[in-house]
């Protein structure tokens, strides 16, 4: 039992230090050759992402024998499709994420893409096909295009320039006084967080993965910045399927599926008006997200009449 409970805390710890520390989460699971012990089988292939349907069959995982985490869970995402990820803290949204990405491999069940078993293809090529637009993208030391360009290195300067449109950056951009060339990350200009997210959604744009994770911040960001940040998720999302971890209720609504997890079940399923009517958890997680809401509009009109 030791020998395997070290290895998977190590991984939880790399992964942890990833999420925080690192700029781009394929790329450094190269560069540290992180010995997860997700190894490709002899006879992998490469996986054929051509429409992108995921499909979750009946999938258990533990990363601990002794606690399940996830306990049976079905869902498709027809190609092309958004489908939202909600439900409360620790019921397993962002481990859904993770071994869609195949950062783990399932305990039971299976993750498939168009029909393929994640456990018979190449980490490599699956890696290649999805996009991930992660809470907190920590940059590289070097300048705004670079870091864009990265999502596909043999981009044009026209069409970095039309990524950094397309996710609502490029006004900002153009009104630094270095422009494209201006250094950002630890050296550089600091960057918001809804500024560093937005580089990070230009950065996929140019990749132009079939398939997208989004994981969306938790931190609050204010109203207009969520809804910059929406619009430009909008257009990354179209004609991708699209996997949507959702920490905030508002950005589900469009979704053309919500999936309410609750400790590693599927505890409902439906589109946000049909899940209202139903009035069940999605309903009261919804009502609680209004007021709260509301609270702090009244919260902020207030310290504006002051
Ligand atoms: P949140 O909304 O708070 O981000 P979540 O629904 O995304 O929560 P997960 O991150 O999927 O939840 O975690 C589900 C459960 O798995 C949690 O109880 C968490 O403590 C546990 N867990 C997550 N990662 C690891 C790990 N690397 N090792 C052991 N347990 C883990």
């Amino acid at each position: 039992l030791m020998q395997i409970s070290i290895p998977l805390n190590f991984i939880g710890f790399l992964y942890r230090e990833i999420r925080q520390g690192l700029a781009d989460m394929e790329s450094m699971f190269d560069l540290l050759l992180v010995p997860t012990e997700i190894s490709d089988k002899p006879d992998a292939v490469p996986l054929k992402a051509v429409e992108g349907t995921i499909s979750f069959k009946d999938v258990r995982f533990h990363y601990d024998p002794d606690r399940p985490i996830l306990k049976g869970i079905d869902f498709e995402v027809p190609a092309g499709r958004t489908i939202a990820i909600v439900g409360p803290s620790g019921a397993g949204k962002s481990t859904i994420s993770r071994l869609l990405f195949r950062f783990y491999d399932v305990t039971g069940g299976s993750v498939e893409i168009d029909g393929q078993d994640l456990r018979d293809v190449t980490q490599e090529s699956v890696r290649h096909a999805i996009g991930m637009v992660p809470q907190d993208t920590v940059l590289f030391n070097d300048t705004i295009a670079y870091n864009i360009r990265y999502g596909r290195p043999a981009a044009s300067d026209e069409e970095v320039r039309e990524a950094a449109r397309m996710a609502q950056i490029h006004d900002f951009i153009e009104k630094l006084p270095k422009g494209y060339a201006s250094e950002v990350g630890e050296r550089g200009l600091k960057l918001s967080g809804g500024e560093k997210q937005r580089v990070a959604i230009a950065r996929t744009i140019l990749k132009s993965p079939p398939i997208l994770i989004l994981d969306e911040a938790t931190s609050a960001l204010d109203t207009h910045t969520e809804r910059e940040i929406q619009s430009a998720l909008d257009e990354v999302s179209q004609n991708r399927t699209t996997l949507v971890i959702a920490h905030r209720l508002s950005t589900v609504v469009n979704a053309d599926q919500i999936i309410v997890l609750e400790a590693g079940r599927i505890a409902e399923r439906g589109t946000h008006t049909e899940l209202l009517d139903s009035g069940g958890l999605y309903a009261s997680m919804w009502a609680r997200q209004r007021e709260a809401d509301e609270a702090e509009e009244r919260l902020r009109a207030a310290r504006e009449n002051d």
